[in-house]
């Protein structure tokens, strides 16, 4: 049985960029029904963790390959989402050593932002703006629909930012511009460099 995850902070945390009542809702409703509704999906004979469920939907029988495309897509992608938020200042600081990295890939970290910025506007209704590792080890920023996630595309997801209304709409209303404008300054940068080097 999965269970839904500890969330890596307090949920009045992140105000004002992202409310408490937002936190509380994605979390508790919008998290925690794909964490239901993936466990009434499986069989209880499954003996594989989530990435491996999601590494590879092809090889998948037919009758779960939907339920753990949609609901193991929602909820590993809210795991990655809550770690890549922090309201700890530190975390929020990135590492000389992925600095670099970022440089290398993007030529800086404001570019990269402007790269999620983008491509979080352009997912056309609901779904995801990831950065991501590919197979080489380069940098990219990609997108995915609904709860569709890279890690079946073969890629490791580093960081990634929801832009489903249900995210947003709350406090921002239509205006995703300004949500991704102020998410991206909540990000936990130390984590998404621990994941890049993991
Ligand atoms: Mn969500």
């Amino acid at each position: 049985m999965f269970e839904l995850i500890k969330l890596p902070f307090k949920t009045n945390s992140l105000e004002p960029i992202m409310d408490e009542e937002t936190v509380i809702t994605h979390y508790q409703i919008h998290h925690q029904g794909y964490v239901d509704k993936l466990n009434k999906a499986l069989p209880s004979n499954i003996d594989m963790n989530i990435d491996e469920l999601l590494n590879d939907l092809d090889t998948l029988p037919d009758n779960i390959r939907e339920p753990v495309r949609n609901f193991g897509g929602g909820y590993y992608n809210h795991n990655v989402f809550w770690e890549s938020l922090t309201p700890d200042l530190d975390k929020r600081q990135i590492s000389d050593d992925f600095r670099n990295v970022i440089n290398d890939n993007f030529e800086s970290l404001d570019n990269l932002r402007s790269l999620l910025k983008d491509g979080g506007l352009k997912v056309f209704g609901s779904g995801w703006v990831w950065l991501v590792k590919n197979k080489d080890n380069k940098l990219e920023v990609v997108k995915t629909s609904n709860q569709d996630s890279p890690i079946s595309g073969g890629f490791k997801p580093l960081l990634t930012i929801d832009v489903w209304e249900h995210a947003y709409y709350l406090k921002y209303k239509a205006d995703r511009a300004l949500y991704l404008d102020n998410v991206l300054k909540i990000i936990n940068w130390q984590e998404v460099g621990k994941k890049y080097f993991g």
